[in-house]
């Protein structure tokens, strides 16, 4: 008898959400909690896509554009190239697994970072693909040299998150240009921005900047994250057309929601929101920072930052921190999973919800003898 799955979707350990508020609440009797673990705006959704959607609902009935038109008008406008180099995806999560299943064949490679965003490896584990993990610098910074040099003949993608999920880091200009120029030519380079509005650093370039330099580079966007519309659903790429068109034949007919096509084109409208979201994340951010620095002598570290996260560094195993903080109705991230024991990853939420959460951070500390 054959098996019934191949032994790669045997072992593939299924990507582990953020716990949403209503389980944990539902499982410990609780209300009021908040969760600071799947690095949502804490602004909410953007007013004008709420109003948008709000307006669309009564045509639920009529399938949504299948050719997603008018917001690949918009985002070609906005990037300022053709709309057939526009890619949307129900989320960047599906624009990451059309990729893979376009190009890649089971036998080739994909060349990721260890501590990269972990969709990668699930998207290309579950299609037969190799992963071929390259350590990051310490500080956990990509070490794009090694992760060009990784790349074989069998290689097809290499995905690099700029700024980076888990670790909150980036690259700069110099180094990400000359990787985008020593990466072998027939491998696509696929920029993953999913927080590029908070990445505020002065080195800091947007791939989007960088197309003349290679000719297989995709990059890609959410709306889940500065735009605060993760239930949403929409991401896109900008790339090649050439590739794209490949992408399309694989592309399921509706892929793209009636709402998230009319919500994420007001969104992109309402720059003003995008404006205070990144400004209220600089607070926080900041404020954090401080809480943070003032446990320095009780062994917690940082990461410095350019998104709307943390990676914190707990003195003990951070599970033990997350677990004590849910009891307070505090939900932040575990990464065990990532490999990262001793860490917790943390969404800067709103100024109250980030002094309830180092104080919960604090009393978990203390309730573990930390
Ligand atoms: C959150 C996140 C995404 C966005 O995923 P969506 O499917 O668009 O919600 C993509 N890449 C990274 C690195 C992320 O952290």
């Amino acid at each position: 008898m054959t098996n019934l799955v191949s032994a790669n979707i045997a072992t593939l350990k299924p990507y582990q959400p953020g716990k949403p508020i209503e389980e944990l609440e539902r499982e410990l009797g609780i209300t009021g909690s908040i969760k600071l673990a799947s690095n949502e705006n804490p602004l909410g959704p953007s007013p004008k896509a709420v109003e948008a959607v709000r307006q669309a609902v009564t045509d639920l009935h009529i399938y949504p554009d299948g050719a997603i038109f008018k917001l690949r008008e918009r985002l070609a406008q906005k990037h300022r190239c053709d709309m057939s180099e526009i890619l949307v995806g129900n989320g960047s999560n599906e624009v990451i697994n059309m990729l893979i299943r376009t190009f890649c064949q089971p036998g080739d490679n994909v060349v990721v970072s260890d501590y990269a965003f972990v969709a990668y490896r699930i998207c290309a584990t579950a299609f037969g693909v190799d992963v071929n993990s390259v350590p990051m610098h310490d500080g956990y910074v990509h070490d794009l040299e090694a992760m060009a040099a990784a790349c074989t003949d069998d290689t097809k993608m290499v995905f690099v998150a700029n700024p980076n999920n888990p670790t909150g880091t980036y690259v700069g200009e110099k180094p990400l240009t000359a990787f985008l120029k020593s990466v072998p030519e027939h491998v696509i380079v696929v920029l993953d921005e999913a927080y590029v509005e908070y990445a505020l650093a002065k080195d800091y370039v947007t791939g989007m900047d960088l197309r003349d330099v290679r000719e297989r580079l995709v990059i890609s966007r959410t709306f889940s994250k500065c735009y605060g519309l993760a239930g949403l659903r929409c991401g896109y790429a900008v790339g090649p057309a050439e590739l794209f068109d490949y992408v399309n034949r694989i592309r399921e007919p509706f892929n793209s929601s009636s709402l998230a096509q009319v919500g994420a084109i007001a969104a992109l409208d309402d720059e003003k929101f995008v404006l205070r979201s990144v400004s209220s994340n600089e607070e926080g951010r900041k404020k954090m920072r401080l809480a943070l620095e003032d446990l320095a002598p009780r062994g917690v570290t940082w990461i410095p930052s350019q998104t709307n996260f943390l990676l914190v560094g707990t003195p003990v195993e951070g599970t033990r921190v997350y677990d004590a903080m849910l009891k307070q109705g505090v939900i932040v991230r575990p990464m065990a999973g990532y490999g990262l024991t001793r860490h917790v990853r943390i969404t800067i939420g709103s100024e109250s919800e980030v002094e309830r959460c180092m104080d919960a951070f604090v009393k978990a500390l203390d309730e573990v003898h930390a």
